[in-house]
């Protein structure tokens, strides 16, 4: 069976939430073989769903909704499930109960509107809810099945991987698809495409394709195959030829960061970083720090946005920036061995440059930024152009990005 996947909610169709539900649905679905054949989107409209519902049931298809579970009058899901079924709502007691007490657990107000959330069609069973309160619906319609989840994106995901997949994956025969991505860093989309073009080229047995997004390249694999363990066999074996040919450009693999890439190194040769940052206002020890555990190797850094903060603070020589000026390969290297020295951390990194929109001249525009490296080796600077083109806060992030991927290729020399 095909699916169809019916996104719920007024913010979406008014533009202010990106629908990532259904992308995310089908390629799980993808994965296990079963292909979306439609997303629907559609505002808190309970008759436009319940035609929605009925229409894909007639197609004999997996029907999976997001959103409108909620207690407020604008949730509506329910009561349209209930209207293309055909039968009334009956509250759930044992849904009740539980929803009561997810609030009591957590120390929540209860108020009675929430009760609404314990309401099912008659004759639909109820899908458990441990990551929020609104259970999740699961009818049948003729030969369609269908599952209504909430539209907050963690607990729809938790729930349709505890509790829907396992009712889809098992009655699907035929061939099914599976995806994976290889993420990479430091050379552009065009130079990695050339490297793979060969295997890029459709047909194949696996599909391989590129995106880029904010300096990041990920490359993209799906493979089709009679069962999960040979498409898998499939995607390891051209994983293999790409991540050969590309070297140190793949970091990782799925939605991996740089930043827990360095962090996993760091931790495994027992070393800690610092950072010295001006340009990039403290993000790159907040990237650091996104990572959890990063306590095991990151202990401080250092934000010098001011020409006295970086010689106060991080003992780089005020000739220095006299001579060669804040934004400078000589500065960047400065102030990262001043926050080495100063944390007494096994590497220190450091970025100086123009996030603009202002401030640009001829000889360092906006976009220039000096990133350094520090270790027990010395140090290495290099000058990013991002290009006057990218928004203050790109310039800010692949600067970050660069930094983060100096220290990974650093510590895989080690
Ligand atoms: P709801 O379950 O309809 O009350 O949705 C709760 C919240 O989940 C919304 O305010 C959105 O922020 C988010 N959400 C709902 N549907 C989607 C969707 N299709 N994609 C991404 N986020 C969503
Ligand atoms: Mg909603």
């Amino acid at each position: 069976m095909d699916a169809v996947i019916i996104s719920v909610g007024m913010e979406l169709v008014t533009g202010l939430t990106v629908d990532t539900n259904a992308a995310w649905l089908s390629s799980e679905l993808a994965a296990v073989g079963v292909q979306a054949q439609r997303h629907v989107t559609i505002g808190d409209h309970g008759s436009a769903l319940a035609e929605e519902v009925r229409r894909a049931a007639a197609e004999n298809s997996w029907i999976v909704v997001t959103g409108g579970l909620g207690p407020t009058t604008d949730d509506i899901s329910r009561q349209a499930v209930a209207e293309a079924l055909g039968v009334e709502l009956r509250v759930d007691p044992d849904a009740l109960r539980q929803i009561r007490l997810f609030f009591e657990t957590h120390g929540y107000r209860w108020s009675e509107s929430n009760a609404r959330q314990a309401a099912v069609p008659e004759g639909a069973d109820l899908i458990p809810n441990k990551w929020g309160t609104a259970p999740g619906i699961h009818a049948r319609i003729g030969q369609s099945e269908v599952f209504c989840l909430p539209g907050v994106p963690r607990e729809m995901k938790a729930m349709f991987q505890a509790a829907v997949l396992p009712q889809i994956a098992p009655s699907q025969v035929g061939p099914v698809l599976m995806c994976r991505s290889l993420r990479c860093f430091g050379a552009g989309e065009s130079t990695i495409g050339e490297q793979i073009a060969d295997l890029m080229k459709p047909g194949g047995e696996v599909v391989v394709g590129t995106t880029a997004q904010e300096g990041m390249i990920s490359i993209r694999l799906v493979a089709r195959a009679r069962t999960p363990a040979l498409a898998c066999g499939l995607l390891d074996a051209r994983s293999a030829v790409i991540k050969d040919r590309l070297g140190g450009l793949v970091f990782g693999e799925e939605d991996v960061s740089l930043e827990a890439v360095v962090g996993r190194l760091l931790l495994g040769r027992a070393s800690t970083v610092t950072t010295a940052e001006s340009c990039t206002g403290g993000l790159l020890a907040k990237r650091l720090t996104d990572v959890p555990g990063s306590s095991g190797y990151f202990q401080r850094g250092f934000v010098t946005y001011a020409n006295e903060a970086k010689v106060g603070v991080l003992g780089v020589e005020a000739q220095i920036i006299q001579d060669h000026g804040a934004v400078s390969a000589e500065a960047a290297a400065a102030m990262a061995s001043g926050a080495r020295r100063s944390a007494g951390a096994g590497y220190a990194l450091s970025a100086t440059g123009v996030a603009g929109p202002g401030g640009g001249s001829e000889s360092k525009p906006v976009g220039l930024v000096y990133i350094a490296l520090a270790s027990s080796d010395g140090c290495e600077a290099r000058d990013c152009r991002f290009g006057q083109h990218l928004p203050r806060a790109e310039i800010r992030d692949r600067a970050c990005s660069v930094a983060l991927d100096m220290l990974r290729r650093k510590l895989l020399e080690v």
